[in-house]
């Protein structure tokens, strides 16, 4: 019979220094010992990605991204080697692997490549001759071409993900800097809890909202593939399989459902009013039809109630990375959108609940805009999915409505 097998995957702080990948090294031995086959997947020390991804940026800022891609995805053959040597110097058999000798094939799409398949073949077979296996993760190689490719920042997530899938991992456990998921920012809510189980969905949303705990596409890949993924530190004596952190799986699995799992904010957030626009119909089409040509995603709209009848006014958020090129398509548009002026506030956040308890209980929304009405924050802004209430508000709120809200949707600790 096989050995059930596990995928753990370490990012970038956690193979910062060699001291952090001896450590590496003994939490792997022992989930080894645990009975596991095991895949290591490994991002670069941190902050070497930034620093290849500079040179490229010096050398040529029009550059090819092909060689991009060659520059960038070094930095996980380092790690993934000297993760191999701290497992050999504590007795284990270890190899590592680079992306093309797995292979794990992609799209040639330079930079944000997709993973289209990973035969399982090499990894048995490594497995098979009681070997633990060393990935870089980040990387992989172009079916059509067969150059080195890498999967967008944050993607060795994504690796560590399909790889489990390929090789029908139990689970794939992400060792990170944080210990978990938390119901909402501990830096702004001290009693901020950690989050034990959160579905796919509710963590897309998290990921979607600038949690940068794992790369939005390795959540999609898990939800497709039913691997429950499991966040925890590598910065603590413990190992997945007997200290948990947060798991992230099917809603089903979760027995414990509470209304809202999580309050999130972002501050990254541009407020785009466009003023004086024609109030007839089309002309929504004729504002967003150009932002989407030019790539931008628009988060939350409304259009503001006509006092005249014949003019009105269009507001939206955008990313303020994006809030550039928003203003640009639309000044393109300028003579068929016929607006007075354009109006932006950087000043605001967005605060979202999050869970999926919404889908079967009224009354989220409406006790959210009670409890910011109490602490006399105003609303700029509204949207809401199934899963998800959001507001704008100026940004001076945010840790009043963080807290406030956190606390009355029952999240706070227990003290
Ligand atoms: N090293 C890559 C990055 O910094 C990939 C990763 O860490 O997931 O984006
Ligand atoms: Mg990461």
């Amino acid at each position: 019979m096989s050995r059930k097998k596990l995928v753990m995957k370490f990012g970038g702080t956690s193979v910062a220094n060699l001291e952090r990948i001896r450590r590496v090294a003994e939490k792997v031995k022992i989930e080894h010992e645990n009975g596991y086959d095991i895949a290591v997947v490994v991002s670069a020390m941190s902050g070497v990605t930034n620093q290849l991804v500079g040179y490229v940026d010096q050398l040529h800022p029009l550059y090819d991204p092909a060689e991009y891609d060659a520059v960038v995805s070094t930095g996980e053959l380092v790690t993934a080697g000297l993760t191999a040597l701290a497992l050999q110097n504590l007795g284990c058999d270890a190899r590592s692997f680079s992306a093309a000798q797995i292979p794990i094939i992609t799209s040639d799409y330079h930079s944000k490549a997709r993973i289209k398949d990973i035969p399982s073949d090499t990894l048995e077979a490594s497995f098979k001759e009681g070997k633990i296996t060393v990935i870089a993760g980040f990387q992989g190689i172009s079916e059509a071409t067969g150059r080195i490719t890498t999967l967008g920042r944050g993607g060795s997530d994504t690796s560590a993900v399909a790889i489990a899938a390929a090789i029908g991992a139990e689970r794939c456990d992400i060792y990170t800097d944080v210990d978990g998921v938390y119901t909402t920012d501990p830096r702004i809510a001290s009693d901020a809890r950690k989050i034990p189980n959160i579905s796919y969905e509710e963590m897309l949303e998290y990921a979607s909202l600038g949690a940068k705990v794992l790369q939005t596409r390795s959540v999609e890949l898990a939800m497709a593939h039913n691997v429950p993924v499991q966040v925890l530190s590598s910065l603590t004596d413990h190992v997945g399989s007997d200290h948990p952190g947060t798991l992230v799986c099917r809603e089903e699995e979760i027995m414990e459902q509470q209304l809202v799992t999580g309050i999130a904010y972002a501050k990254d957030e541009t407020k785009i009013s466009v003023i004086n626009v024609a109030d007839t119909p089309g002309i929504a089409s004729d504002v967003f039809v150009p932002l989407a040509d030019a790539g931008v995603n628009v988060d939350m709209i409304v259009q503001n109630v006509s006092a005249n009848g014949r003019t009105t006014h269009m507001t939206f958020t955008v990313s303020g990375r994006e809030k550039a090129l928003a203003i640009q398509a639309l000044e393109g548009h300028k003579d068929k959108i016929q607006f007075e002026r354009i109006d932006t506030d950087d000043n605001v956040t967005k605060v979202s609940a999050i869970g999926v308890g919404m889908r079967s209980h009224a009354g989220i929304a409406a006790k959210m805009f009670r409890t910011l009405a109490e602490r006399g924050i105003n609303i700029h802004v509204i949207a809401t999915s199934e899963i998800k209430v959001s507001v704008l508000i100026s940004a001076e709120y945010t840790e009043l409505a963080v807290r406030a809200l956190h606390s009355a949707f029952g999240l706070a600790a227990e003290k």
